[in-house]
């Protein structure tokens, strides 16, 4: 509370007046086979969303490439609710892609993604938006526990946040997902970061901004199963580290030169001792233990350097992070085109 007082005392109130009058909320959130989710999506934002007067609202929903009746059902309730927007993909492409596409095309002065599951509880969002009319640019939701997700995914997911903040700048907060509001500036900043392959949570934590937090209880989904699988999971923690660091691939300079430094002491030793003690032919065993361990390290710091090429690969292509298949709703006027395209015109002109 003394926090909030300091806040609007001292910080220059535009944030605060963009969030007064008749400002736009934006929700958005990436529906990927969750058809069974839409009803009970629906009937949990809206009251919320009516519980906040003097706030306009749109939900801008992604249909990520379903193939269940996903898209039918987005329609039917943008058919009676004009602030509902639908943002229909041509394929998956991924819930960082989805994001993105919805991010884009949000319209309000603030955007709050969260999961349709209901996994992002939105009687949070009161919270969040009475942070933003204090003048905070971004306000976070953190898990204050994770007892939803399974043991496995909660020690994964600390692993995960321990490695990348101890190798990457800027660190990304433990336990906050992509549940959170942030104001046009921020989203204004996240639009002009050109790169196609898209780690939300890393560029949301890269463009700063004055930040607060609120925390709240991780409630399990509301039906179906989660999309991301293992494997899944595992290429977005190698997709945020090789985004954000470059210590993997610095690392190998570093063993390679204490490697050299080993084997150069190692032969004056062996020198020595020939001289001092003649000829000695026996070593077999050390002499394949040390080709088949460097053999193994090498490639090591191949693949490593793999990872890095082929992201270089795939992002020198310039395609954009996704494709619009059509959108329906309120601002299915407004131009469409995604990152990678928005960024060729920008350089063009
Ligand atoms: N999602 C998506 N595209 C995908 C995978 C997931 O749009 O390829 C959406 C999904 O519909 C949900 C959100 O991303 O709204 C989070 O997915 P999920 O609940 O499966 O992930 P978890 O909560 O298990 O991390
Ligand atoms: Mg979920």
């Amino acid at each position: 509370m003394q926090r909030s007082t300091a806040v609007s005392g001292v910080w220059p109130d535009e944030t605060r007046r963009a969030a007064a009058s008749r400002a736009l909320l934006s929700l958005v959130a990436p529906f990927f086979n969750e058809a069974g989710a839409v009803d009970a999506f629906f009937a949990r934002v809206r009251p919320v969303l009516d519980s906040m007067p003097g706030l306009d609202h749109e939900i801008v929903c992604v249909n990520d490439g379903s193939n269940d009746d996903t898209l039918v059902r987005l329609l039917a309730h943008a058919a009676d609710d004009a602030s509902v927007v639908v943002i229909d993909l041509s394929r998956n492409f991924g819930k960082e892609a989805a994001l993105t596409a919805g991010i884009e095309a949000a319209r309000g002065d603030a955007v709050l993604p969260l999961d349709a599951d209901l996994q992002d509880p939105p009687e949070v969002i009161p919270q969040l938006v009475a942070k933003w009319r204090e003048g905070y640019e971004v306000v976070l939701a953190k898990r204050s526990e994770r007892g939803t997700d399974t043991f496995a995914k909660r020690r994964t997911a600390a692993a995960f946040y321990r490695l990348h903040n101890r190798i990457s700048d800027p660190k990304i907060p433990e336990n906050v997902g992509d549940f959170r509001l942030m104001t046009r500036p921020v989203i204004d900043a996240l639009r002009q970061l050109p790169e196609n392959r898209r780690f939300m949570k890393g560029l949301f934590a890269w463009v700063g901004f004055r930040t607060a937090c609120v925390s709240y209880r991780r409630e399990a989904r509301a039906c179906g199963d989660s999309k991301f699988s293992g494997w899944r999971l595992w290429n977005l923690a190698l997709e945020g580290i090789t985004s954000f660091s470059t210590l993997p691939l610095r690392v190998w300079t570093y063993l390679g030169t204490a490697t050299a430094l080993s084997a150069l002491f190692y032969a004056i030793y062996l020198v020595g001792r020939t001289l001092i003690h003649g000829r000695d032919v026996p070593g077999y065993a050390s002499l394949i233990t040390a080709v088949l361990f460097l053999g193994g390290v090498q490639l090591i710091g191949i693949g490593v350097i793999g990872e890095y090429v082929g992201r270089m690969y795939m992002e020198a292509k310039r395609r954009p992070t996704y494709i619009v298949r059509k959108r329906y709703g309120a601002n299915a006027t407004r131009a469409t085109h995604a990152t990678g395209a928005a960024q060729a015109t920008g350089a063009g002109g």
